[in-house]
């Protein structure tokens, strides 16, 4: 049973830090990583994760979601999620192979990234 807590944890971590992901990357443009702002709400948003109560027994966008969040973090979490949730659909088949192959490819793209990053950096 709290093996089933923590996966269920863990897969909520995962779901909400791609969706702040997507978000960024559509609403501010970011090519690779968070903005500041976005990488602040994701902190905020898994330690909210690893510290709620209800995960036994609530389903990933259950408003108890948002109770526990500041105000601030709360409207930040819900503009991601009114953004983002629609695009995930995460109950369909192809939706969910399409899901997986996003997230290789969202890898593969983080890699390149990381490596260009590194580049950048030896020459400096
Ligand atoms: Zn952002």
């Amino acid at each position: 049973m709290a093996k089933n807590i923590r996966t269920k944890r863990e897969r909520e971590k995962a779901m909400v830090s791609e969706m702040i992901t997507f978000y960024c990357r559509k609403r501010h443009g970011r090519k690779c990583g968070l903005c500041p702002e976005c990488a602040a709400l994701k902190a905020y948003a898994r330690q909210r994760s690893d510290k709620c109560p209800f995960m036994e027994t609530k389903t990933f966008c259950s408003n108890c979601k948002v109770h526990c969040y500041k105000p601030e973090m709360r409207e930040r979490i819900r503009a991601v999620m009114r953004f983002s949730g629609p695009r995930m659909i995460f109950h369909h088949p192809v939706a969910a192979v399409r899901h997986v192959l996003e997230t290789k490819k969202e890898k593969k793209r983080m890699e390149r990234c990381n490596r260009s990053l590194k580049i950048r950096e030896q020459k400096w």
